[in-house]
């Protein structure tokens, strides 16, 4: 009878908060999967966050549609990397009328410059693949939550300090794994140069044949050097992307000798059924792929 009671009180608990008064969630989109998981985390339920660019696909070379103009156009708050992530999004935004105020997620960031071969300094967006990083994503992502939604400000700041302590917890965990790979084994081959924050923070070399956006062409010289350069230096893993074209980094592989060392999330998350749907995910993928790789 007792147990009878509780169950009855629980389920009259559950029911009571899966119909709490349908509150008007405050819209928000960002621009890539891995901002819009941030966003998720720290919205919680009082935010609905559309991507522009979903999983799995290329922020550099997107093409806007229709349905994005609409989705800006209805949104409060609106979340872009910034360092010239989306060369597309400013234009976007004005064809959509929109009046949302947009945040720039990298605000604090320092940003790292890469250099091409001419000498021209463009900055490198990539600035989540470091942890350290990312946490100033999430503060800047409350920040602009309690600007636009006053009321949540408590709900906001608890999830942001909730998911700032996982995202502690995870620098250090990535840091660990790297630590237990030898130092001269930490030497890899990515399509795009996008591990650049990854290796600054961690201390693996990251060798790219494309530079910090997937829209630059690499040519037979490009491919020339790579190879010459993981035989000189022993160069043991390329790895693939899930956002660019397979084939570059399967010939690199097929010439020079070195093997595929599996697939990282660079600039997207996967769907659900992928092994990276959250940027914790990605992170715990990406650096197994390298310590399996490399360790040998
Ligand atoms: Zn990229």
């Amino acid at each position: 009878m007792l147990t009878r009671r509780i169950v009855l009180a629980s389920a009259a608990l559950l029911i009571s908060v899966g119909t709490a008064p349908a509150q008007e969630k405050l819209k928000a989109v960002a621009t890539f999967s891995i901002l819009a998981d941030f966003v998720k985390n720290v919205g919680g339920d009082r935010v609905a966050v559309q991507a522009l660019v979903g999983p799995n696909a290329d922020a550099h070379v997107y093409q806007p549609s229709p349905g994005d103009a609409k989705a800006l156009a209805d949104a409060k708050v609106i979340f872009t990397n910034g360092l010239g992530f989306e060369g597309w999004i400013a234009r976007l935004i004005k064809a959509s009328g929109s009046k949302a105020p947009m945040v720039v997620a990298t605000k604090g960031v320092k940003p790292r410059k890469a250099e091409d071969d001419h000498g021209h300094g463009d900055a490198d967006p990539h600035a989540w693949q470091s942890v350290p990083n990312a946490k100033i994503y999430v503060t800047n992502i409350r920040d602009a939550l309690v600007e636009a939604d006053p009321a949540g400000k408590g709900a906001y700041e608890a999830n942001a300090a909730a998911y700032l302590a996982k995202l502690v917890a995870l620098d250090a965990e990535v840091k660990a794994a790297v630590d237990r790979i030898p130092a001269d084994r930490r030497r890899i081959i990515t399509t795009h140069d996008a591990f650049g924050y990854f290796a600054a923070a961690y201390g693996v070399a990251f060798v790219a044949p494309q530079g910090v956006s997937t829209e630059s062409e690499v040519s037979a010289r490009d491919v020339a050097k790579i190879i010459t350069q993981i035989r000189k230096q022993k160069i043991l893993a390329v790895f693939l992307e899930n956002i660019t074209d397979d084939r570059l980094l399967k010939r690199i592989g097929a010439e020079s000798g070195a093997r595929i060392g599996g697939t990282l999330y660079s600039d997207a998350l996967t769907d659900e059924k992928g092994p990276a749907p959250t940027y914790i995910d990605m992170m715990r993928h990406n650096v197994k792929q390298l310590a399996e790789a490399l360790m040998g």
